[in-house]
């Protein structure tokens, strides 16, 4: 099994011998379940019913025009359940461990929202639900930690290291190991030990299903590039993966935070910060420091500050097969106001990130050129966020008087 989950060197399952038997287990169910044809149309069904799927492909064509006539499409992850193309892969998950006749299940969160979908899907289902969250995450994301609690899972603040992501992710390992009779780790991206990646990309590949079908619909023929965000990767595999055997540009960006030159950024495969390691069960490209200590990352986006990328997507760039690159925080919340200005849309800060790189390439394409970019999720969630990078002042006057109206 350790010879599988390879893509070139990066991939692999590091795990402890007494969870060896646990990912077995998993592989086996993953296995069944996709060679039986009946369990991707159960999962198209419940995704339909139950998060709003086939989501639309969006023509944006006022950011066509702004940019010089290129064709600019929008794949509408935004418009799922809780959100963001997360629930693609939580509720696959979901089917996997109803097969699996478990009755509970763990997840780490960094920013939250993988852990509210996973809350969600225990509710939906029926299943027990613990959270691993940094206790410093618990602290600055407490909207989601209230959301996470009213679906019924108990959230778990881990105190160890820097108490953030990585350190939930060891938590819910921790977990695992003890539980694994009982319980399935619902792991949140297309990282971690094999068949996470693959299974990850797996769900999220309904998302490059659909956008192929639907750009040659609408368009006439397919994109001369698709844009996603990077966070660990798994909607940039969703959307890529329908259009890995064309002749598509695969573009990726990542959290260039305050600039690569600042070192405070989380850009793992566009700067030259990352350098491949083991860690967290996987081998990629990680943010580490000389002693294979890992480094502190920054994107105004929490989503895309993990230390880990996908080792599928560190594979498909060291093959060519897609490109990777770096955008700054201000250019993400200047994106991020020209595509509210401009269509309407509300894009995450994490998705905001995708249109930025392709807001750069743009005037470069001619009307002929049609590109698909990737709204992996709505920014509702980053309001805090998006009104001070704006300075709203009449947003500050109402935090000022909620403290008030508590303090009193
Ligand atoms: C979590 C999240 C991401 C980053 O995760 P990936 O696995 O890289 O897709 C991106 N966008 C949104 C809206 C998210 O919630």
């Amino acid at each position: 099994m350790r010879n599988r989950g390879y893509y070139s060197q990066f991939g692999g399952a590091y795990i402890p011998e007494i969870l060896v038997a646990t990912f077995e287990e998993l592989v086996d169910h993953f296995d069944a379940a996709k060679a039986d044809p009946a369990f991707w149309q159960t999962y198209e069904e419940l995704m339909a019913s139950y998060s709003g799927r086939p989501t639309p492909l969006t023509p944006a064509e006022n950011l066509s025009r702004h940019f010089g006539g290129a064709q600019v499409y929008v794949k509408r992850e935004d418009l799922n359940h809780t959100g963001a193309h997360k629930a693609n892969n939580v509720m696959g998950q979901g089917l996997l461990v109803q097969r699996m006749g478990k009755q509970r299940v763990i997840a780490e969160t960094g920013a939250g929202q993988h852990g509210v979908a996973t809350a969600t899907m225990a509710a939906k289902f029926g299943f027990e639900c613990t959270i691993y969250m940094g206790e410093v995450d618990v602290a600055r994301q407490r909207p989601n930690v209230f959301w996470m609690e009213r679906l019924g899972a108990t959230v778990v603040p881990v105190t160890e290291g820097s108490r953030t992501l990585k350190d939930a992710i060891n938590e819910a390992f921790r977990d695992w190991v003890t539980n694994m009779d009982s319980t399935h780790y619902v792991l949140g991206t297309a990282c971690g030990p094999h068949p996470f990646p693959e299974m990850v990309s797996y769900f999220q590949s309904i998302i490059g299903k659909e956008a192929r079908a639907q750009v040659l619909a609408q368009a006439g023929k397919l994109p001369r590039r698709v844009y996603a965000c990077v966070g660990g990767g798994s909607n940039a595999m969703g959307i890529f993966s329908g259009f890995l055997d064309d002749a598509v540009e695969l573009v990726g960006a990542e959290a260039g935070g305050y600039g690569l030159d600042s070192g405070r950024h989380a850009s793992r495969l566009a700067s030259n910060d990352g350098s491949v390691g083991i860690a967290q069960g996987y081998k990629t490209f990680f943010l580490q420091d000389a002693d294979g200590q890992m480094r502190e990352t920054h994107s105004v986006a929490a989503g895309l500050d993990y230390i880990g990328v996908s080792p599928i997507l560190a594979h498909l760039q060291s093959t060519g097969r897609a490109r990777f690159e770096a955008v700054t925080d201000e250019e993400v919340v200047a994106a991020l106001a020209l595509t509210i200005r401009q269509e309407g849309l509300i894009p995450a800060l994490e998705s905001a990130h995708g249109f930025a790189q392709a807001f750069k390439e743009l005037p470069e394409l001619s009307p002929d050129d049609v590109i698909i970019i990737n709204q992996s999720g709505r920014a509702d969630k980053d309001i805090f966020t998006v009104a001070d990078a704006f300075d709203d002042p009449g947003w500050r006057q109402f935090i000022k008087d909620k403290a008030e109206q508590y303090s009193a």
